[in-house]
């Protein structure tokens, strides 16, 4: 290679490196395999050592990705938090135990073996024992202050255990790194796509996003757990412990969640031996582990070998490789979600990978094809590491037959023909059509389903019955359907169908979170729809809830754990007028769900007070007046007594404001009530 090709090379791969620490660092989502970014910038560090002449302070190689992003304040470490140098080769860690012989003039050097876990990294500090701060690593110097969101973790404690053997020094930072576990991200995304929204490629992309949401409500909905490793800055010193190893027991003696097993050995033999029983055992951890961490133990040998500006010497990442296997691509089906939303997924000529046949992988989005150029009949690479689900990373290229041309998306849903949409900030493309069969299907479906109404007997085969038939097309059909219509299904089905309609009729007055849930509310899982229950304590009441009856002022949740996201999507889904009409016709088709106890809050100015409403209000409806009192706590009756704290009146008011004079309640105009409601 001439220079002058070097430095293009140089500048491609720099540029192209950038990309890839923009897209993992701070937005979460990468584009390409670890082992393809890893390669990239291995080509980049051999011509950057090949040609110092292009040598650039600002390269990427030199410096350690930075995952700060908008919206959070920004931390100095008080010791900086460094990268690690990273290997896929047994020859390559047998180098970096050579190079630490000669630099320390020692042959028998002990290290430590650790898991190497795969999520983010962060700096918890514990001032005098107490839990001050947690900050991300950030450019290694300063990292974004995550503590809201670390304070979501049940096991990060808030308060340091002292005991004899493991004293509390003045101010520590200890280190780890922010996972999540494979139940809860399956967990997640399940929900994901019930709900129709894009599903995260692995735990360690959804733990990343997750720290760096700004509402911390959202945070808590989804198990964050953490895992501590190591020790920053330490006042005083010599608080320290002396070896790796002893971290460890220390972190572990603080009451703090430690890896479950290390290694203490002597020799890169027996590193090596330690890194492959790492290897066969990391499937039972809790979290996932791309690979293993091996570390000079004695803290005064570390401190000898010194760190270079991005990574210390004394450490290496030695990574397994991602599994990946060979196979054709048969064809790409479309899958369309409840809401619409076009997934594309690979058919494979099945394949083992991992210790499973694969058959199917995720290819994401219209624009991922292209990026890849996937082609039916290609032959693709697929993988499996901390990739969960499946997924192709690449074409061979050189396999390709002439008759594979470029895929060309479809312009129209698979189901209905309607011509797909695309929403603006959206990758996704949709079919905008409400009464597309598959979409009522999986609507019906999910309302029906035991997480929500619960019914006995329409289970998916009976949904798609109904809906073929066409006596479902939306939701509120389900209590419309008729008894001679079910008889025609077939001999004998007499029985099968009044219980059907047994159970339908018994959903009527389903708890009321069921019908919430049942509702497909964007973002809305189980744990929300009990939340939204018990706090409006209606259908009627979410429904015309407003932005203001979910968020105070400053981003302040009204209801523990639904955060500005949730909320807008609760209050986008019932801006749709068919939405709202679904609400309408469902109660005058008798359905009459159950509301939980109210637990009003507390400490509002409307806890425990009682209004009464009559007249026509200027501006509002007595419906959005009532929600927007029982939002803010209080309660809405329909007579007036001694006990109602206020009648708010509108025009033409009649007996009830004359009932209020009488018995001297205060009464309010609408103004009145939005005055109050802004104190409250
Ligand atoms: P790294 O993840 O390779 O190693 C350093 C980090 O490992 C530390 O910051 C620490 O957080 C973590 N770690 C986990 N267990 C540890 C333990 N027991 N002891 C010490 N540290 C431990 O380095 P990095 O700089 O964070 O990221 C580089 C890696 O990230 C790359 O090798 C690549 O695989 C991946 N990456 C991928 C893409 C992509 O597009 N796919 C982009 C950028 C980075």
């Amino acid at each position: 290679m001439t220079p002058a090709e070097a430095q293009t090379r140089i500048a491609q791969l720099r540029t192209e490196v950038a990309r890839h620490d923009e897209l993992y660092y701070r937005q979460a989502q990468p584009q390409v395999s670890d082992l393809d970014y890893d390669r990239l910038k291995r080509e980049l560090a051999d011509l950057e050592a090949q040609f110092p002449q292009f040598a650039s302070a600002a390269s990427p190689t030199g410096q350690v990705g930075d995952d700060r992003s908008e919206g959070f304040q920004t931390y100095r470490h008080r010791q900086p938090m460094q990268s690690l140098d990273n290997t896929y080769s047994e020859a390559e860690l047998r180098e970096f135990h050579a190079r630490l012989v000669k630099l320390l003039e020692r042959e028998d050097l002990a290290y430590v073996v650790e898991p190497k876990i795969d999520g983010l990294a962060v700096s918890v500090t514990y001032e005098k024992g107490r839990l001050v701060r947690a900050v991300t690593r950030g450019n290694g110097v300063e990292g974004d202050d995550i503590t809201a969101n670390a304070l979501t973790i049940r096991t990060l404690p808030r308060q340091l255990k002292a005991s004899a053997d493991a004293p509390i020094p003045d101010v520590i930072e200890v280190r780890g790194e922010i996972f999540m576990t494979l139940a809860e991200f399956q967990r997640i995304n399940a929900e994901r796509e019930e709900a129709g929204e894009a599903l995260y490629a692995n735990p360690r992309n959804l733990a990343a996003g997750t720290v760096k949401q700004l509402d911390s409500a959202e945070v808590a909905r989804r198990k964050l757990e953490i895992v501590l490793y190591g020790l920053g800055f330490c006042e005083p010193v010599s608080a320290l412990p002396a070896t790796q190893a002893e971290y460890h027991g220390r972190v572990r003696a603080w009451g703090l969640p430690t890896v479950e097993k290390f290694w203490s050995v002597r020799g890169v033999d027996a590193v090596w031996a330690a890194v492959q029983e790492l290897d066969r055992l990391r499937d039972t951890f809790a979290y996932a582990t791309d690979g293993a961490v091996v570390k000079l133990d004695p803290l005064q040998l570390q401190r000898e070998a010194g760190s270079t500006s991005k990574a210390p010497r004394w450490a290496m990442a030695y990574k397994f490789a991602a599994q990946r296997a060979e196979t054709r691509l048969n064809a790409i089906t479309i899958q369309v979600g409840r809401t619409g939303v076009l997934t594309p997924v690979a058919e494979l000529e099945p394949v083992q990978l991992a210790g499973t046949t694969v058959s199917r992988a995720t290819l994401h989005n219209r624009d991922e094809i292209a990026r890849k150029d996937i082609r039916i009949g290609d032959w693709v690479q697929v993988e499996k590491a901390g990739e969960i689900i499946p997924a192709v990373v690449a074409v061979n290229v050189q396999r390709r037959t002439p008759e594979c041309v470029p895929y060309v998306f479809p312009d129209r849903c698979p189901a209905c023909s309607t011509a797909v949409v695309q929403f603006e900030g959206e990758v996704a493309l949709r079919c905008p059509n409400r009464e597309c069969p598959v979409q009522v299907r999986r609507r019906v479906g999910h309302f029906a389903s035991k997480a929500c109404m619960d019914i006995d007997g329409l289970g998916g085969a009976m949904v798609d019955v109904l809906v073929e038939k066409g006596w479902v097309r939306r939701v509120s059909d389900i209590y419309r359907l008729r008894r001679e219509d079910l008889l025609t299904l077939g001999k004998s089905v007499e029985k099968s169908t009044d219980n059907l309609l047994a159970a339908i009729e018994t959903s009527k007055r389903a708890e009321l979170w069921r019908v919430i849930h049942g509702l497909g509310i964007t973002h809305v899982g189980v744990a929300a729809a009990k939340d939204l229950a018990k706090h409006f304590g209606s259908l009627e009441a979410l429904a015309t809830a407003k932005l203001e009856n979910f968020i105070r002022e400053k981003k302040q949740s009204v209801i523990e754990g639904i955060g500005e996201t949730m909320a807008q999507a609760i209050v986008g889904h019932f801006q749709d007028p068919a939405n709202r009409a679904l609400i309408d016709e469902l109660r005058a088709l008798g359905l009459a769900p159950v509301a939980p106890e109210k637990a009003a809050p507390t400490g509002t100015a409307f806890a425990g007070k009682t209004f009464v409403l009559t007249g026509t209000l200027p501006t509002m409806t007595r419906d959005e007046a009532a929600a927007k009192i029982e939002a803010a706590g209080g309660k809405v009756s329909g007579s007036v007594s001694k006990k109602t704290s206020y009648v708010v009146a509108g025009a033409e008011a009649g007996s009830k404001l004359a009932k209020a004079h009488e018995l001297g309640v205060p009464v309010l105009d609408e103004a009145g009530l939005l005055r109050l409601l802004d104190e409250g």
